[in-house]
């Protein structure tokens, strides 16, 4: 007796094949029959002409906290995620030593835009080294299949503690943090991930560690995954990191490069594609890389409090490390306003904000005239940076603004998709939850690139979430609708299928805020055979990847 049996369903292979009216069979975990179904099961769905794809597998998510204290990784799984990549950026919660946890999550706090309050309520510290966090990602029993990166930050943390984040590495401590990616990789680690991005400070403004690894740091830890024999090395990349020494890590290692994070900037707009056109070249010189693309727009909320779309800015670091009345002394200092005026005025590779002030515009204020304008309108006749910066300190800070920063322009997005060297990645689930919420991406694809927009079909859509990412970082048996693979599926209508509008909810650790979207058109996931419900955690830890 089968386990389930959903009948009638289009399917959508994975694969990109043209869609096919068919069944689709699972018993325990696995799929067994796909096409004509006959054999009785325990439970039967009739989909009804809905359309059945393989489970979204998440490749940019930063759930290594949140999975400690919330194993459904909310809003994941209801989005039709049912794999999730843990990780990214380097910035993971071990290795760590129990004297390093406040540092750690202090940075975390600042880098992803995580509350303090809810990491210190909400991290379960049951761990030290990478293979014990493994262990209890196994034990937490997660509600999808979760991979995970060992991290460059936190492992330069345990190596060097303070001074990973103020000088390079010796070759001494280089070779002791190559010895935990290696055995982070020996004990299912799915690769190596890091960062080189200016937009990624720590506690204070401090530069995030793997921001002071110079090359033979970088060589040599890349290099343990050529040691492991397996593993994806991923980045997000800075301007000064160029393509051809990326290039070459890939052709010494032999290991896929993940290379993040390409959004389109419309004050620099060739940027993206120069980096996506050099890693077409390199993969035609026999190389493995892709540059990680978002489907979606980013834009954030946010208050001058916490103003992570400033925070990179090179003129903003003077204000980083104030708190309180220093800090706001300082937002209305004329010289501080200058340099960052100034380095707005200047054209720059990646920077989160680009001075476009028609794309920003007040969410909340005192003067609810001022709501939903944007602050190129209302600075009328005023610098706009002052109008703001002037705006929230009248309002003690509590100015709520929003910002469309990058990946706004339609055509240049829509190209960016259709690229043959771009994976559609970068949800960034479970990190800056106050800011945005992306982790209904994949929804987003199918609604609004392939129905409402028409720049993918619905087969190359939904292979690009499931068996592209399942290639790249080699998990296996999952991302196909094939007899043998694990039952990871989503149940869809295409004729409505989206994210729905974000939501403010107040339900982290301590009753502290997020943002949340919720599914529209989703008809049933189900994670190696099961639903994730409140009860039932179907998920595993995937420790086995392809070589
Ligand atoms: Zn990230």
């Amino acid at each position: 007796m089968l386990d389930l049996v959903i009948r009638n369903a289009v399917l959508l292979d994975g694969l990109g094949s043209p869609p096919q009216r068919g069944d689709l069979a699972v018993y325990q975990d696995k799929i067994v029959e796909v096409g004509r179904v006959t054999d009785k099961a325990r439970q039967t769905v009739d989909a009804d002409g809905l359309a059945l794809m393989p489970g979204i597998i998440d490749n940019h998510t930063h759930y290594d906290a949140q999975v400690t204290w919330d194993p459904h990784v909310s809003p994941s799984p209801s989005l039709g995620v049912t794999t999730a990549v843990i990780g990214n950026c380097g910035f993971t919660i071990a290795p760590c030593r129990e004297q390093d946890r406040e540092l750690v999550m202090r940075n975390l706090t600042q880098v992803e835009g995580m509350s303090l309050d809810v990491l210190r309520a909400g991290i379960r510290w049951e761990f030290e080294t990478v293979p014990q966090y493994l262990d209890l990602l196994e034990r937490i029993r997660p509600a999808v299949n979760i991979a995970a990166f060992v991290g460059h930050s936190s492992v330069r943390t345990y190596v060097m503690g303070d001074a990973a984040t103020q000088r390079a590495a010796t070759d001494d401590e280089i070779a002791a943090m190559k010895r935990i990616v290696v055995e982070g990789m020996r004990a299912g680690a799915v690769g190596f991930s890091t960062s080189t991005s200016p937009a990624h400070n720590g506690e204070g403004g401090r530069p995030m560690p793997s921001r002071l690894a110079d090359e033979k740091e970088m060589r040599a830890l890349v290099g343990a995954l050529k040691e492991a024999g397996r593993g994806v090395f991923m980045l997000t990349k800075g301007g000064h990191t160029q393509m051809p020494f990326l290039e070459d890590l890939a052709a010494d290692t032999g290991r896929p490069v993940v290379v993040a994070a390409l959004l389109h900037n419309s004050t620099n707009p060739e940027s993206v594609f120069r980096d996506l056109d050099a890693i077409r070249e390199a993969n035609a010189r026999g190389r493995r890389l892709v540059g990680a693309v978002s489907c979606c727009p980013l834009s954030m909320d946010f208050t001058l409090r916490s103003p992570y779309t400033f925070e990179g800015l090179e003129s903003w670091q003077p204000a980083l490390a104030l708190k309180g009345e220093a800090y706001r002394k300082k937002l209305g200092e004329r010289q501080f306003r200058e340099g960052v005026k100034q380095e707005l005025s200047r054209p720059a590779h990646f920077r989160l904000f680009n001075a476009e002030w028609d794309k920003v515009h007040v969410v909340e204020s005192r003067n609810a005239a001022y709501e939903q304008k944007t602050i190129a309108d209302l600075s009328a006749g005023k610098d706009p940076l002052d109008f703001m910066l002037d705006l929230a300190i009248a309002e003690d800070l509590d100015t709520v603004f929003s910002a469309l920063l990058l990946n706004s322009d339609e055509q240049a997005v829509g190209r960016m998709l259709r690229h043959p060297a771009s994976m559609v990645s970068l949800s960034d689930a479970g990190a800056h939850l106050t800011f945005f919420n992306d982790a209904g991406f994949g929804l987003h694809l199918l609604g609004c690139w392939v129905r409402e927009r028409g720049v993918l079909t619905l087969a190359d859509a939904v292979r690009r979430l499931t068996s592209h990412p399942a290639q790249v970082f080699g998990i296996r048996d999952r991302g196909v609708l094939k007899a043998g693979y694990h039952a990871d599926l989503l149940l869809f209508d295409p004729a409505t299928v989206n994210r729905g509008a974000k939501q403010r909810v107040f339900d982290l650790p301590g009753g502290h805020p997020r943002l949340t979207t919720p599914a529209i058109g989703v008809h049933g996931v189900w994670v190696n055979g099961m639903k994730p419900q409140d009860d039932a955690r179907p998920g595993k830890l995937l420790r086995e990847f392809a070589a």
